[in-house]
């Protein structure tokens, strides 16, 4: 199996090497296999990106709207053009099934080039009567852009951070996660063939420090972050030095509370889309799972039930529902935290082993549930990200509120109620920058996404994303004589 990229970056139009870098082995996670070999970027790569992409950005902030519009739709209509090829890299590159990655990655990246791609040309500013003077406003580009993604959804990430920050009048360089280094560049690849200026989507590969080095340099004017908490601090503090601005997309550990009237096959059906979609590796996940005390054993049974029958295996194969997780260190990790899950008292329901008859050099590991789990346990506190699910009970709605809310993240959370009084009430106190009443994860591209607390700071999708990428510029204008005191 090889997906060897032509070079490691891509600057300024076309794909860049510099083999005095880093190496970076991309291992296609079912079977342990390295699929390409890529270098960390040098401080010289870095300085070329970073020259590219401020050239461009003055280029592209002369495109008309309307133009610049143009070009974010014309990359979406060749992702979907190349939709199977990109799923099929995406799913090498994280061993998340094709049957996701062909629904829900390439396609959610170019939903986020339509939808931003339509708004470039409503990005206005106001008038501002002010008597016989007036004021205007500008909406205007902050200039060049980092991106810095996390492993789970390079796609996706790559391109909820790029289309606005285009739309907007930017230039972006993208930095993946050095696990999934490959999606990024073909999204690279198409923004030049969608007509877009050499250098206004650069892709420069690396651990950390490249993204703590792109953080800091004064050419830089933003950085988007999504990665887990305490690289979201590193990250922040950094970029406070220079005063840029910044979007932190963080960790959760989000509640999912099912009442006693809730229909139980949806609950069951969020639970599982909350905690075994994507192998359990996304930010917003509701891992821990309040059910109510009165429902609890049918919760369960329910969800054994229908967990018993997921197919996992091969991600490539049509059929195979769960993949393995990203790498060998974040296998470790969620076995880990099945053992920490045993050793503290809860109980194992279902899954924590590895499942047998796959590639065993593949980090597999069985969708898992844990009840009997408390607030206190590490389980229910820290997040795991991989398929561990935690029950834990309620009897009250006063209650569960205040247990929800007990935790230093606030990303995401979810209520299922048929009361829809009760419904209301709990996400109007709910502290969780997104919340869904009877569904769970649904993230499209016309909703804002984004945490409160630790979970992080600005939003993705939607207009209010647009705030996060540009900056207003007041201009007064004077039509009378300037009077002074002397
Ligand atoms: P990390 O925080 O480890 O890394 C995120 C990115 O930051 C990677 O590209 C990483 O590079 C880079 N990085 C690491 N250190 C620094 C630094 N000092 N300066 C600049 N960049 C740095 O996260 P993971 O990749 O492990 O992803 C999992 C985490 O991401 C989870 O906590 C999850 O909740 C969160 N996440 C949040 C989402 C959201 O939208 N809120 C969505 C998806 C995931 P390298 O990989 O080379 O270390």
């Amino acid at each position: 199996m090889n997906a060897q990229p032509t070079a490691s970056h891509f600057i300024d139009g076309a794909y860049l090497e510099d083999e005095t870098g880093r190496e970076i082995v991309c291992i296609f996670p079912a079977t342990g296999e390295t699929i390409a070999t890529l270098h960390s970027a040098t401080p010289a790569i870095i300085d070329k990106a970073l020259a590219s992409a401020r050239r461009a950005q003055r280029q592209w902030a002369r495109f008309t709207p309307v133009e610049r519009g143009r070009v974010l739709r014309r990359a979406a209509d060749i992702i979907r053009e190349r939709n199977e090829e990109l799923s099929q890299l995406e799913t090498l590159d994280t061993g998340k099934p094709i049957q996701e990655t062909r629904v829900a990655d390439a396609t959610s990246g170019a939903e986020a080039l339509e939808y931003f791609g339509g708004l470039a040309a409503t990005l206005t500013g106001e008038t501002i009567p002010l008597g016989a003077d007036l004021a205007y406003t500008l909406r205007e580009p902050l200039g060049v852009c980092v991106g810095i993604g996390a492993w789970n959804y390079p796609t996706q990430i790559a391109c909820w951070k790029a289309a606005p920050a285009l739309a907007c009048g930017n230039a972006m360089i993208f930095k993946p996660s050095e696990l999934t280094p490959l999606c990024a560049l073909k999204l690279a690849e198409i923004f030049v063939e969608a007509g877009a200026p050499a250098g206004l989507f650069n892709v420069v590969q690396g651990y950390g420090d490249v993204g703590a080095a792109l953080a800091t340099d004064p050419r830089t004017d933003k950085v988007s972050l999504t990665g887990s908490v305490p690289t979201g601090k590193k990250v922040y503090a950094a970029a406070a030095e220079g005063i840029r601005h910044v979007t932190m997309e963080l960790g959760g550990k989000s509640p999912l509370i099912i009442f006693e009237d809730a229909d139980i096959e949806n609950a069951v059906s969020a639970a599982i889309n909350a905690n075994f979609y994507s192998t359990g590796q996304i930010c917003s996940n509701g891992t821990r799972v309040f059910v109510h005390e009165s429902i609890e054993d049918k919760f369960i049974a329910r969800i054994a039930e229908r967990t018993a029958k997921a197919i996992i295996g091969d991600p490539r194969e049509d059929a195979t529902q769960i993949g393995p997780l990203v790498s060998k260190s974040q296998h470790e990790k969620v076995l880990g935290y099945v053992e920490i899950g045993r050793s503290e008292g809860a109980t194992l329901v279902f899954g924590g082993d590895i499942p047998k008859g796959l590639n065993a050099q593949g980090f597999f590991i069985e969708p898992t549930l844990f009840s009997g789990v408390t607030d206190a346990m590490r389980i229910a506190r820290e997040e795991i990200f991989g398929p561990v699910l935690s029950v834990l009970t309620f009897k009250t709605e006063d209650e569960v509120l205040e247990r929800a809310n007990a935790t230093e993240f606030g990303l995401a959370a979810g209520v299922f109620t048929k009361d829809i009084a009760r419904a209301h009430r709990m996400v109007a106190a709910l502290e969780a920058g997104t919340c869904w009443i009877n569904t769970y994860n649904l993230t499209p591209v016309e909703m804002p996404f984004g945490g409160v607390k630790q979970s992080g700071v600005g939003r993705e999708n939607a207009r209010a994303a647009i705030e996060h990428y540009s900056q207003v510029k007041s201009v007064y204008v004077a039509m009378g004589d300037v009077e002074a005191p002397f």
